[in-house]
């Protein structure tokens, strides 16, 4: 299959390709576009065959449920069986955008869809060409992030190509996303609205909007119980090289990663080294790349995942990555890169 990339300005959209494009989608094929967390590989939510589509040629476990997109609040009714307070409370203020809901899911989604369960998560997005894609490809987009399973998130169309070429029809170029790391998930379907994947939305955001929010207990590293989110226990983003975090006061990171650079070299490892605008020029050696500046959370967090797939292009067999835990988003970027570095943190 060849796959055709459609270059499309958020600010113009461009209608012949958007109906091109929702042709493909209601015709039960699948085209990947662009959100403000990350590119999202999308398919009919309501229909089973094209759903297993996704699954198909991302190599997704079939246990992992697929997020439905939907572009206005009308739409919410026929996915749902029971909508909460809370969740008109949260779709007002957070649709839409880059939060996830959970809710008990009615019989017109497919089973193949939530991977079987009887809850659906939803989402609005806020970029403009999903929202068109949406309305073009028939109202229920289920747009999981377009990477092949176990590869970072892509947060440009040419990562989208790397994974997807060959496999997808088309690919709606928009540009760099905003965010860079995946929505928030919030369950609603049990007691205490309850996060199942940390993002841009924080605890403190939702609960000023419903009060009392917990975090699901098995997103901790230690936990005995698995996470509630099914996609959350699979070990994501993984790359080849070793990727360890090294937290602390900023001086105390860059003398130790140094260190650690130099041991490496002296045995003929080469090593690469994740810092930000701030500290790059501390690193003498080594492969070395700026995540961000720390002044700006959304451009550590939007550069994660293009950084990851960069190291898997170089020669670097051992990454030191500083930490990133302060911040609005420190608990979102830190959950994907502790997740990719097989939760290895060395502090000093
Ligand atoms: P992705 O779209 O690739 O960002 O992944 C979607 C995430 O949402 C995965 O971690 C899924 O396990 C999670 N998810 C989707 N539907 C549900 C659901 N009904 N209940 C709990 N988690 C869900
Ligand atoms: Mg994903």
């Amino acid at each position: 299959m060849q796959t055709i990339i459609r270059k499309v300005d958020e600010n113009c959209i461009d209608e012949k390709i958007m109906k091109e494009a929702g042709a493909l989608l209601k015709a039960g094929a699948l085209v990947a576009f662009p959100t403000e967390t990350v590119y999202g590989l999308g398919a009919n939510a309501l229909d089973e065959k094209a759903a297993a589509k996704i699954y198909a040629a991302k190599g997704r476990p079939s246990d992992n449920p697929l997020i439905v997109h939907i572009a206005d609040m009308e739409s919410l009714k026929l996915i749902t069986e029971e909508i909460p307070e809370a969740a008109y409370q949260l779709a007002d203020k957070f649709w839409p955008g880059p939060l996830t809901m959970v809710l008990k899911k009615s019989d017109a989604v497919p089973y193949g869809t939530t991977g079987g369960l009887d809850t659906v998560a939803v989402r609005m997005p806020s970029h403009p060409i999903a929202l068109e894609m949406i309305r073009y490809g028939g109202g229920y987009i289920a747009a999981p992030s377009a990477n092949t399973s176990g590869r970072p998130s892509p947060t440009l169309a040419s990562h989208v190509l790397d994974d997807m070429n060959g496999i997808i029809p088309m690919i709606l170029d928009g540009g760099a996303v905003g965010i860079g790391i995946e929505s928030t998930i919030v369950d609603l379907t049990e007691g205490v609205p309850t996060i199942l994947r940390p993002g841009f939305i924080t605890k403190e955001m939702l609960e000023e909007v419903v009060g009392e929010v917990q975090i699901d207990k098995g997103l901790s590293a230690d936990s005995k119980t698995p996470p509630k989110a099914p996609g959350m226990k699979y070990r994501h983003y993984a790359p080849k090289a070793d990727l360890m975090i090294v937290e602390g006061a900023r001086e105390a990171v860059i003398e130790k990663i140094n260190a650690l650079v130099q041991e490496n070299e002296s045995k003929g490892v080469c090593t690469g080294i994740i810092g930000t605008e701030e500290t790059i020029s501390r690193y003498p050696s080594g492969i070395v790349k700026s995540m961000g500046t720390r002044r700006d959370e959304l451009s550590i967090s939007s550069h994660l995942y293009s950084i990851l797939r960069e190291f898997d292009e170089s020669d670097a067999e051992i990454i030191y990555s500083e930490s990133f835990s302060e911040g609005a988003m420190g608990s979102a970027i830190m959950n994907r890169l502790l997740k990719a570095a097989g939760h290895k943190i060395m502090k000093v």
